[in-house]
């Protein structure tokens, strides 16, 4: 069996995002403020959320993967909002 290395950046290359001009995504700040674990930040695969030094976290929906996992892990009561992006939007994986 022949195993095929592929690096991350030319898989990433077969990913395509149609950006929505709608989130898909929203974050409630206020209830980040009082969130010790921030696990969102480790968990998002796409590197979607960034600790902010007044205890906040920066979100940008732009190249999400729709895996789900920040509004799984989310420590904060309802601080997520998340559906599927409507009208065709996201992502798109294809085969390389
Ligand atoms: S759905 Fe996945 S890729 Fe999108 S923001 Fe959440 S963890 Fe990141
Ligand atoms: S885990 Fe939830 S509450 Fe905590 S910082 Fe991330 S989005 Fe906010």
């Amino acid at each position: 069996m022949i195993v095929r290395h592929i690096s991350f950046e030319d898989r990433m290359d077969t990913v395509v995002f149609d950006l929505s001009p709608t989130p898909h995504i929203t974050v409630d700040g206020d209830a980040c403020q009082g969130c010790t674990t921030k696990v969102c930040v480790s968990v998002c695969p796409a590197g979607l959320f960034v600790p902010m030094n007044d205890g906040g976290v920066l979100f940008n929906y732009e190249q999400c993967f729709e895996c789900g996992a920040c509004y799984l892990v989310c420590d904060g009561l309802g601080a997520i909002t998340w559906h599927y992006p409507t009208g065709g939007f996201g992502v798109a994986f294809r085969r390389g």
